[in-house]
């Protein structure tokens, strides 16, 4: 389809045009049933089938051992960063958070209205260009968990290596959701919103550990409580069919990639491509993160001057390449670079840069 763009958005972004396209095809009738899927009670036989496979897909995909189980929530993440709390922290234990950045602030700002948290390591002191290892973390007693962004959408940085600590990790991994394996055994519950690696927006998945279910706040209004939404299998309330739908589509679509390694190997290639670009432009193009803690979904760069920034937006924009100005709170250039965003769009953006600095460099 010669009218698509490259799209480097931060999210909503580009899914598989294979998905839009099946989509497409059976949106109107949805397999003989004359109506849409979006039309039909969320109890019924074609529904189920699809909520079923959705569960089922993403626990194969993702590699996700038995002793989790999935659900499907509406609020997105930033539902989580209370959710966590309110569930978790009810018997007087503490939160532990690793600041890294914009959507770890957010975690942390929701995390204290509901219990005592703190900052176990903070980025803010190297401006959030890189993310600690295991040594800089400071865990005090008592501590229920350490929640980690693996991901900072905004900042561009990730986890290269995950922390060895003593008690159970918490992950939001919204912006790097199944494009890399977890050693699940380190985790209890890892979350994210559908909208950048999974599907559109709408929903947040979450993969909890179940045994931790029984511990979880009761005294809770009941959309607010993970054991209810465990019990009923996501269907405690209207779900939201559309994005698990759209959701099944794209766990397909990987899984016929090559699954996880796939996504993983992809990425890195996709970033490493950008990443060599801007480190063989004799500092014309600059990346502020810390080398090892590069992002693979988030690319962020500087050009020299923001005029020059300006016009490398403005050309881009008129070349096809939509959606590479950087977060409003952090200025620059970012191109996000999801599962779904083809390689060849990140070699038509290589391509781009270097004429772009041949022609712009003094
Ligand atoms: C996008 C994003 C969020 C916000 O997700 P919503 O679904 O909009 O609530 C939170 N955390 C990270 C790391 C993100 O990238």
């Amino acid at each position: 389809m010669s009218n698509r763009v490259h799209n480097f958005s931060a999210g909503p972004c580009t899914l598989p045009l294979e998905v839009l396209e099946e989509a497409q095809a059976e949106f109107v009738d949805y397999q003989g049933a004359g109506m849409s899927l979006i039309e039909m009670s969320h109890r019924g036989k074609h529904f189920d089938a699809v909520a079923n496979e959705a569960m089922a897909l993403s626990m194969e995909v993702f590699q996700v051992p038995n002793e989790f189980a999935v659900l499907f929530l509406q609020g997105g993440a930033l539902l989580q960063f209370s959710m966590i709390p309110m569930n978790l922290l009810h018997n007087g234990q503490k939160g532990a958070y690793v600041n890294s950045g914009s959507w770890a602030k957010g975690a942390i700002t929701d995390a204290k209205e509901y219990g005592e948290v703190y900052t176990a390591w903070d980025g803010a002191d190297n401006n959030y260009t890189r993310m600690p290892v295991t040594a800089d973390i400071q865990l005090q007693e008592n501590t229920r968990y350490l929640h980690i962004t693996t991901n900072e959408t905004i900042g561009g940085i990730r986890f290269a290596e995950w922390p060895e600590v003593s008690v159970p990790l918490i992950a939001d991994m919204s912006s790097e959701y199944m494009a890399r394996p977890l050693p699940w055994d380190k985790f209890d519950l890892v979350y994210g919103g559908a909208q950048k690696n999974l599907g559109p927006a709408g929903m947040a998945v979450v993969f909890i550990r179940k045994s931790i279910l029984e511990n979880c706040n009761k005294s809770l209004g009941r959309y607010l409580r993970y054991d209810i939404h465990e019990s009923k299998a996501s269907m405690f309330n209207t779900p939201p069919v559309f994005p698990i739908y759209m959701f099944g589509k794209v766990l397909k679509w990987m899984k016929a990639q090559g699954g996880l390694s796939a996504m993983e190997k992809n990425a890195a290639e996709k970033a490493g491509a950008l990443y060599s670009t801007i480190d063989n432009s004799q500092g014309y193009f600059n990346c502020p993160v810390e080398v090892a803690s590069r992002s693979h979904m988030n690319v962020v760069f500087r050009l020299p001057t923001e005029t020059l920034e300006q016009k490398f937006l403005s050309e881009a924009t008129a070349a096809g390449f939509e959606n590479l100005k950087g977060h409003r709170s952090v200025g620059g250039c970012r191109a996000s670079i999801y599962n779904a965003l083809p390689a060849e769009s990140v070699a038509a953006l290589t391509a781009f840069m270097t004429d772009f600095q041949n022609a712009n460099a003094s």
